[in-house]
């Protein structure tokens, strides 16, 4: 196919803070950094990160919240890191132009969030996402970084044991090929592959199948965390978050009949997790208690004006925007798709255990284990970003060569293939309608409660669709790469379907009617996904407790 070439140095996937965060990073060691992004990204979502900075907190007790939040199957050696670098972090940020809540004497002013020691979440502001992409894009406009976006990846180039670059296609439908010495993968999570989610539309997943292919190893796929609380109704704000750090305030979760329920779920203040209450929420609806639009009510009607609006406002802005007063009227919530837990494995430079490729953000996996502590991504994406930035450069710098010619026509050449095959199909399948029944399959049967049959079932829908995507209508460019998307997201269900199959326990946010206890003898353990000549490999790791690479 005809293809534009671009060189670039180090190309980075993704723009939102982990992507942004790495290109500052590899432009700082000198490297010239090149982004490119679908545009849409989930980090301006960012209502505050968590960082051990009051008086009393420390990065121990940081690793040990972090620890204990992940149910026993944490990757201690990157909760280890994660705990030591925030703070650096949060001065980076503030370095370059973020300025994150302090009183008059200087002392730091973060909220205490569900899950944790001290109150950790800093937060610049109504919108910290937005401040911290702000900052991070000037720092990287300033720093020479190269933008191309909107732009959608569709692929790795890979020689038989290197990555050499990607290709996608532009806002113009034209073809494009990135030809470089390194990748940064920070594509983000998957959240939107589901039906009812938090996340932009195009955050479907797409860098979990590129590493799966180019031939990482994945891990936790199972592992999908849900926002208990999120509209369901008004339509405008459906999916929009308002944070459980409120009931820590004494906001009460009731049911569709009024009745509080949590501690009939033998659920505190103290102990609630993302996971528990999202069950209990949809266990209380499933028994025919929700609300006229099949959700729970969140009551603030107890909490002041003031305190909602003025002090809160980074939760309550949805419900200020279309005239919601929760002092007076009580929200229909329900859990929606968040955060995806599991992800790329790395080692301490972001290397994914492929020559040239590296990832960071919400893409890559292992640090949260069995659940993610509210604040402990955004914390991930500039850490992980910065480390992963540090990596590629560090590999450039330590003698990486641009791709020979020859490599880049073999490497090439299975892209052109993949992409002329798919301009093939002449079927009538709608891609938009393989997204749909995906979506609604995923959040029914491998959603906040699974079993065998569900299970099985979203098995039996995924293979199906396989076959349905093989006739979908292709009439142009545009349509070959939602063919390529609807592929990857099918290849990231069936990872998520493969290791919930594996996995016969529950644990954190993963819950297995059938398998409803932890088991500690048999899965303090993770799942690993890998590619092979026979397919896709399932494996099953003991969960790794120290803390040195
Ligand atoms: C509503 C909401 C509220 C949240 N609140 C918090 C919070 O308060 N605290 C917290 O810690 N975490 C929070 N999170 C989670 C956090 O926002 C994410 O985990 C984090 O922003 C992920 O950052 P990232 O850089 O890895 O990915 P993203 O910010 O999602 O960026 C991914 C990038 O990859 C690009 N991309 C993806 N696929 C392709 C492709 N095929 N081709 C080209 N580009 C591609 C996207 O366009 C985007 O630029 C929240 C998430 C949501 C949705």
């Amino acid at each position: 196919m005809n293809c534009k070439t671009i060189f670039a140095e180090v190309l980075v996937i993704g723009s939102g803070a982990a992507g942004l965060r790495a290109a500052s990073a590899l432009a700082e060691k000198g490297i010239k950094a090149t982004v490119v992004s679908k545009g849409a990204c989930a980090s301006p979502e960012i209502m505050g990160f968590n960082a051990p900075v009051l008086p009393g907190d420390s990065e121990e007790c940081y690793f040990m919240d972090v620890e204990r939040s992940g149910y026993g199957i944490n990757d201690s050696r990157l909760a280890k890191i994660l705990s030591e670098k925030v703070l650096g972090e949060v001065h980076w940020l503030e370095n370059n132009g973020v300025h994150f809540e302090r009183d008059e004497k200087g002392n730091y002013l973060p909220i205490h969030t569900l899950g944790t020691t001290y109150a950790r979440l800093v937060k610049a502001g109504v919108s910290t996402g937005v401040a911290e992409m702000k900052a991070l894009q000037e720092k990287c406009k300033n720093c020479g970084v190269e933008f191309y976006m909107p732009l959608d990846i569709l692929g790795l180039l890979k020689t038989e044991n290197k990555v050499i670059g990607a290709y996608g296609v532009d806002k113009d439908g034209e073809t494009v090929r990135f030809i470089t010495k390194a990748v940064v993968l920070a594509t983000g999570g998957c959240g939107a592959m589901q039906s009812f989610s938090t996340y932009p539309k195009p955050i479907i997943g797409d860098g979990y199948a590129m590493a799966y292919e180019a031939g990482a190893k994945l891990v936790d796929m199972e592992f999908q965390q849900f926002e208990p609380c999120c509209f369901v109704y008004p339509d405008e704000i459906r999916g929009k978050v308002i944070a459980t750090t409120l009931l820590r305030h004494g906001a009460e979760l009731r049911n569709g009949l009024g009745e509080p329920f949590m501690e009939k779920y033998g659920l505190t203040r103290n102990n609630a997790q993302k996971g528990n209450l999202a069950r209990a929420m949809l266990n209380e609806v499933r028994e025919g208690r929700g609300t006229p639009h099949g959700g729970i009510y969140y009551d603030m009607t107890m909490l002041s004006h003031d305190f909602l609006y003025v002090d809160h406002e980074i939760f309550t802005k949805p419900a200020a925007q279309v005239g919601m007063d929760l002092t007076k009227e009580m929200p229909e919530m329900m859990p929606a798709a968040h955060t995806n837990i599991g992800g790329v494995i790395i080692d301490k430079n972001c290397n994914v255990g492929v020559e040239g490729l590296y990832a960071c953000g919400e893409v890559i996996g292992g640090l949260h284990g069995g659940n993610r502590l509210g604040g402990c991504a955004g914390a991930e994406t500039v850490v992980f970003g910065h480390i992963a930035g540090d990596g590629a450069a560090d590999y450039v710098l330590a003698g990486a060569a641009m791709p020979s010619e020859a490599d880049i026509d073999s490497a090439w050449q299975k892209a052109d293939e993949r992409m002329k095959a798919v301009m093939t199909r002449s079927g009538d399948v709608k891609t938009e309608d393989i997204r749909k029944r995906l979506g609604e399959t995923m959040f029914n049967n491998l959603g906040i409660l699974r079993n065998a049959e569900s299970i099985a079932k979203a098995a039996a829908d995924v293979e199906e669709m396989n076959g349905l995507v093989k006739n979908a209508a292709v009439s142009g460019v545009k349509d070959m790469a939602e063919v390529i998307h609807c592929e990857n997201m099918l290849l990231l269900a069936e990872m998520q379907i493969k290791a919930s199959d594996m996995r016969k326990e529950s644990r954190g946010v993963y819950f297995r009617e059938d398998y409803p206890t932890q088991n500690d003898t048999e899965w303090l353990a993770n799942v690993v996904i890998s590619k092979t000549d026979a397919g896709m490999d399932i494996s099953v790791r003991k969960a790794i407790n120290d803390t040195t690479f």
